[in-house]
């Protein structure tokens, strides 16, 4: 019988420690190959993306501190494998290479995160982009279609989208979800069909703001394409970072619901503040009960409008206990402007296509006290109204 989410969290990864009781950081670049025959068939199958061998050869293509997280997520994210890298948009760039040998389009359901909206744009890999809605994405297919990438809830606007419908509409084409937002403890897209699940492991992984990494969870068969990318490309995840991400699963369910039990409560309070023109969040969508079957709550991140760009700018000079910063997911709370930050790289255009107005500010809810939460942004909220002067 499977484990329980919270049981996986804790223990994945944690096979044949011997005495240990937490797993070592294994810091060499390379290894001893004592049995030269054993080196060139190890060396063979890692360099046709096998997930491991008789011999790691060298750190570039295998490392057991990263393996030992890689296979606790895969777990939690009910796929069999799962390949990490040094940053979020790292994991994404070596989907999108594995993806150009399949075809030369992708299609894409915005909004997204703006490192990745800018990255298909782009189009360093040869992979022209069509940009449609959910309800668009079968008539957006072509011969050549090789990835259907969506987020839901998405960066910022929290807008959601139907993974299981997407996967209907692509149909032989691998579906992308970027799961950042909701994690494995919220959602887990591969029950909806899709088949690479990618994380900014920067965000609620990681959990504590201190490593930057990426991780996608996949079937067997996509994992070793995407792993030769990383062999080739040398976007690793540094054993460090491996560790304090792995150690972070562990809690991950924990704090992952405390946010979210601070954000409900936080959610149903800010709207009320005549300050507050809009207020996004997945369990005050529309489309949240039907919804609702793929995700088991609504996190801890929202979007309020508070109307323009110099009301936004007040309320982000006004916070004392919120942090002004990018990024998300944290322990702490933090806020962002996503027009003048995360999503500044979009164009006018592009940012209006994907909802994010002038006034938005997107709030990544911690676990701190959450009376200390509201008295904070309420009267950074009161500062904005009150303007100038
Ligand atoms: C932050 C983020 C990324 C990029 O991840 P990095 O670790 O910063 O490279 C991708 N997608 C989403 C949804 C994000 O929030």
């Amino acid at each position: 019988m499977a484990y329980g989410l919270e049981t996986q969290a804790v223990h994945g990864g944690r096979g044949g420690l011997g005495h240990a009781h937490v797993p070592p950081i294994d810091l060499s670049s390379t290894a001893r190959i004592d049995d030269p025959a054993v080196g060139m068939a190890s060396i063979d199958a890692l360099a046709m993306g096998a997930a491991e061998a008789d011999n790691p050869i060298y750190a570039r293509l295998y490392n057991p501190t990263v393996a030992r997280f890689e296979q606790a997520l895969a777990a939690l994210e009910g796929l069999p494998e799962a390949v990490a890298f040094g940053s979020g948009m790292a994991a994404i760039s070596a989907c999108l290479m594995a993806a150009r040998a399949r075809g030369d389009h992708v299609v894409a359901v915005r909004p997204v995160y703006g490192g990745t909206d800018h990255l298909l744009n782009d189009n360093p890999f040869g992979l022209a982009v069509t940009w449609v809605d959910a309800e668009g994405v079968h008539d957006a297919l072509r011969p050549t279609t090789a990835l259907v990438v969506v987020e839901t809830p998405a960066n910022p606007t929290l807008a959601l989208v139907d993974i299981a419908e997407v996967v209907r509409a692509a149909g032989p084409v691998p579906v992308l979800v970027d799961n950042t937002f909701a994690t494995p403890v919220l959602q887990r897209p591969a029950a909806q069909g899709a088949q690479l699940v990618v994380h900014s492991a920067t965000k609620f992984i990681g959990g504590h703001g201190d490593v930057v990494a990426g991780v996608v969870a996949t079937t067997a068969a996509l994992a070793a394409p995407i792993r030769q990318m990383r062999i080739a490309t040398g976007g690793l995840l540094h054993p460090f970072g491996a560790y304090l991400l792995h150690r972070g699963l562990q809690t991950l369910p924990l704090r992952v619901r405390a946010a979210q039990r601070n954000a409900r409560l936080l959610a149903a309070a800010l709207r009320t503040h005549p300050a507050v023109v809009a207020l996004a969040y997945p369990e005050l969508d529309p489309r949240w009960p039907t919804l609702s079957a793929q995700m088991a709550g609504p996190g801890s991140l929202m979007a309020l409008d508070v109307g323009d760009a110099a009301r936004a700018g007040a309320v982000l000079q006004a916070v004392r206990l919120c942090t002004p910063a990018v990024s998300l997911g944290s322990v702490d709370t933090l806020i962002q402007h996503p027009a003048g930050l995360t999503h500044r790289v979009l164009s006018e255009a592009a940012r209006a296509a994907g909802g994010i107005t002038p006034g938005l500010l997107r709030l990544s809810v911690g676990v701190e006290s959450v009376a200390d939460l509201r008295a904070d942004l309420w009267q950074a909220l009161d500062c904005a109204l009150a303007g100038p002067g």
